[in-house]
């Protein structure tokens, strides 16, 4: 709906909220009932204006606080954190708040709305005890989830990590949500980030395994594993856990194989890497899988090397693979042709180069690192690896 259309829904709803309005207060007198307050008119006319926000001051004047009237409150309320009038909507709220005819039911409403007022304000404190109070006193309202969903965005606002896992743990057993599960597990991966900067490896991995226990397809708490049983020089440990990532989500696999090879060469050579390479190569073969194995396949014979890229490109042509083609015959030529191979491979690197390496399959954020929080939806576990002719 149109910002025009939205107004002049309000204004349809706020004209039927005085009318029943008008109806309630049995104490007033004939004539009040029957005249319109002049607030309202102003209002009206602030809307023929296009002045919205004015018009919304005049229109939350004109109208009473009854049990009618209560929605529209809350709506404007909210109308106005949401064209960013922040401080208007706390008074808003504040003002319904001190009305002693509202319910229980209704003041906690109007709270939630309030706490959400204050985040929006940055005023973390004044929410964080707002909340807390009504968590206290609340326990098994209907409104428990809302509150602690409320809670937790703020804990992962402020990167309290042990406070969201704290809260976020009470949520998911009020009310099981993937979506709150998936960023329960990665609340305990930021805590076991932190552990691993203070080399504190065996809570790292403690908190790497309750990120797993709540969300088993958790791949970056099976990464990270891998990552501290590899400074702990655990190295078969740690190839477990990476061969468990690319179970767990083979979109990964470019993120996995470096960290992989690192450590199959730490205890066992490549034999049990290549194998690796090969399985996951038949199962779903990507970039990052042919690249790999070109570069093994380099190692022992260059020819064998060349015929296989080839093979794979037919099968599955990528950007970053045609640039290794050109890489490989660029050794075996000479004078001019060498020359020009040398132009194209410069020029494909600058694209491969420019390309995304990764994005949100939530909102289509797009980069060139790899990050476990979508910076621009803030969705936990949505940015993965780019696949196809120009990715991974
Ligand atoms: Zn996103």
């Amino acid at each position: 709906m149109t910002e025009v259309g939205l107004f002049v829904v309000l204004f349809v709803a706020l004209f039927i909220g005085w009318a029943m309005g008008r109806k309630s207060p049995a104490k007033k007198s004939k004539k009040d009932k029957n005249s319109v307050p002049t607030d309202y008119f102003r209002g009206l006319n602030h809307l023929l204006n296009d002045q919205h926000t004015e018009a919304i001051d005049a229109f939350v004047d004109s109208l009473e606080v009854n049990s009618d009237t209560f929605d529209i409150h809350l709506t404007l309320g909210n109308l106005f954190r949401k064209k960013g009038e922040i401080q208007k909507a706390i008074n808003v709220h504040q003002n319904l708040l001190a009305r002693p005819e509202i319910s229980q039911r209704e003041m906690r409403m109007v709270q939630l709305e309030l706490a959400s007022d204050f985040m929006s304000a940055g005023l973390l404190d004044r929410a964080s005890r707002l909340l807390l109070n009504m968590a206290s006193t609340a326990r098994k309202s209907e409104f428990q989830a809302e509150i602690l969903t409320l809670l937790v965005d703020l804990y992962e606002f402020e990167q309290s990590w042990d406070k969201a896992i704290q809260i976020g743990s009470e949520l998911i057993k009020e009310s099981p949500s993937k979506k709150e599960i998936k960023r329960l597990a990665h609340f305990h991966c930021e805590m076991a980030n932190e552990m691993q900067k203070k080399e504190q490896w065996k809570p790292a991995v403690q908190h790497f395994k309750s990120a797993l226990e709540v969300d088993p397809s958790c791949v970056r708490a099976s990464i990270g594993a891998a990552d501290v049983l590899n400074s702990q020089r655990r190295y078969r440990d740690a190839i477990k856990e990476l061969k468990h990532a690319a179970e767990q989500d083979p979109e990964f696999i470019s993120v996995i194989i470096p960290k992989l090879k690192d450590s199959y060469q730490r205890v066992w050579g490549s034999g049990g890497y290549i194998k690796f390479l090969e399985e996951q190569n038949q199962k779903k073969p990507t970039t990052a899988l042919i690249m790999a194995l070109v570069q093994h396949h380099m190692e022992v014979d260059k020819e064998y090397a060349e015929m296989f890229l080839v093979e794979q490109l037919r099968k599955h042509p990528t950007i970053r693979g045609f640039k290794e083609l050109i890489n490989l015959q660029l050794g075996d030529s000479q004078g001019h042709n060498q020359q020009h191979l040398a132009v194209l491979y410069e020029l494909i690197g600058q694209l491969v180069e420019a390309k995304h390496k990764f994005q949100c399959r939530q909102c289509g954020f797009a980069g060139h690192q790899l990050h476990w929080q979508c910076p621009s939806c803030k969705n936990w576990g949505t940015v993965k690896p780019i696949h196809g002719l120009e990715g991974e």
